[in-house]
């Protein structure tokens, strides 16, 4: 899914393990890594600069990037 020149798009689509920081490709709910949960119900973390937000909001409110 990931090509050339599109890179930041992608980073949309990946899921940040909170616990060993494994990146994850957007479809999984468990890390690929240690298996953890990664769809939070209460928050999300920014994939950018880790954050943790609502999963309410739609952009971080540390970076302000889309969530
Ligand atoms: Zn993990
Ligand atoms: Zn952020």
């Amino acid at each position: 899914m990931c090509e050339l020149g599109t890179l930041e798009k992608c980073n949309e689509e990946v899921q940040v393990c909170k616990k060993c920081g494994e990146i994850n490709y957007d479809g999984v709910n468990f890390c690929q890594h240690c298996g953890d949960m990664l769809v939070d119900l209460t928050y999300v973390f920014c994939n950018i600069c880790g954050t943790k937000n609502f999963t309410a909001n739609k952009y971080c409110d540390e970076c302000n990037i889309k969530l």
